[in-house]
């Protein structure tokens, strides 16, 4: 195909990922928008960040606090970060040298994957699997290896996997609590993964940006909880997740030192540092209270108020056991293909959502749509009223 740029200038691009599109996320809100849905497909609050957030961010700007932060990130952040897993996962892990604030996860993960995957390595991902792994990795010139994850539950099949790690297994990403899954891993899982790479040379890579979203009393089991895990991984969180603030983009990487050194050589070209008025006040807010206690029955209720409601639909939804999404099969309503169909359910019903065969390489279509519960329940209540009706 002769693209436009091509006849006019002689230029040829050659994509790097030629098959990618748009994200659905992208994709999903903008049909919202366009027909004023309710937007339960792309992950996000729609109420609003603390009060005292704010504050502490205003109060950082007018101290002066506007010019380039340390690369690895301001250190009190990087010490407040370091007491709360002490304090929640046992693991002591070295501000200075093991902790690297990043812009948002998604720099973390792809900062990660560039630092330690070489070409012709191979990197094991779970499907249905969050949309950016998959891109980091072919753009380092290795290649994915995708084990699909146990269906219904979408558990980890620690058998099949065992069959797929090769001598050029490099990294194995994990994801709990898992987006678009909603599993979590279990202990047992932990000790799965601790003898399955005992004695190899595999790294891992935990996603584990919705830490605090586990429901029905389970604890989240980081890999940082073992010393074992811990010591080949690098652990990527979000404070857009935890503080309801998506739009302000500011994770962090937990790593031993030789993984986060190796880490640090790459985000320093990549981004050098984050937002430096925020990190003050993240800080700040890290160490006035432990806010992330209440956020379990916080959330669970919204899951709680949506699964309810949509059992009395023709939907049919499965209990979420971690992250701000439910999933339900529609498997009543329509034979459609998902994708269709949700875009069906935003035009005709006014609901938007995320339809889970895009989360597969192979597009496997069962009948699922994504829901994100983390929403007002004035916004939950209006969505259920309209899928009543569908
Ligand atoms: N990992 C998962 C599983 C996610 O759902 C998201 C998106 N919310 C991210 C990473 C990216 O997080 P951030 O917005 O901090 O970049
Ligand atoms: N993580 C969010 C989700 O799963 C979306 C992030 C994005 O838009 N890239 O909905």
């Amino acid at each position: 195909m002769t693209s436009s740029l091509e006849l006019a200038v002689g230029l040829r691009v050659e994509s790097k990922l030629p098959d990618v599109g748009t994200t659905i996320f992208t994709v999903m809100s903008a049909l919202a928008q366009q027909h004023q849905a309710i937007n339960l497909s792309q992950g996000f609050p729609d109420y609003p960040i603390s009060e005292r957030l704010i504050a502490l961010t205003s109060e950082a700007l007018r101290a002066g606090h506007n010019q380039y932060a340390p690369m690895a990130g301001l250190l009190k952040l990087r010490e407040a970060l370091a007491a709360k897993y002490e304090r929640l996962y046992r693991r002591a892990y070295d501000p200075v040298e093991e902790i690297t604030i990043t812009a948002g996860a998604t720099q973390g993960l792809y900062t990660a994957i560039a630092a330690l995957v070489h070409r012709g390595d191979e990197v094991v991902i779970f499907e249905p699997a969050y949309d950016s792994y998959a891109p980091a990795i072919r753009l380092q010139g290795a290649t994915v290896v995708r084990q699909q994850l146990r269906f219904p539950g979408y558990g980890i099949d620690w058998e099949a996997l065992k069959q797929v790690i090769s001598s050029r297994t490099r990294l194995i990403i994990v994801n709990s609590p898992n987006n678009p899954g909603t599993s979590v891993l279990s202990s047992t899982d932990l000790s799965e993964l601790a003898q399955l790479t005992r004695g190899s040379n595999i790294m891992l890579l935990s996603d584990e940006v919705y830490e605090h979203m586990v429901y029905d009393g389970a604890t989240h089991q980081s890999l940082a909880l073992r010393e074992e895990l811990a010591a080949r991984s690098l652990v990527v969180g979000s404070f857009g997740k935890t503080f309801h603030a998506t739009g302000w983009k500011i994770g962090y990487v937990l790593g031993p030192q030789e993984l986060t050194r190796e880490f640090r050589r790459v985000h320093q070209f990549n981004v050098f540092c984050v937002n430096t008025p925020m990190q003050h006040a993240l800080a700040g807010f890290l160490e006035e209270a432990a806010h992330y206690e209440g956020l379990q029955a916080f959330f669970q209720e919204k899951r709680d108020l949506l699964y309810r409601g949509l059992a009395g639909t023709r939907f049919t939804p499965v209990l979420a056991k971690g992250s701000y999404f439910l999933l339900a099969s529609y498997e009543r309503v329509s034979a459609q293909p998902d994708r269709e169909f949700a875009a069906w359910l935003t035009r005709s019903h006014g609901v938007a959502t995320i339809p889970l065969s895009v989360f597969h390489a192979e597009g496997q279509d069962r009948k699922l749509l994504r829901f994100c519960f983390a929403k007002r329940p004035e916004t939950l209540y209006a969505a259920l009223e309209r899928l009543a009706r569908v």
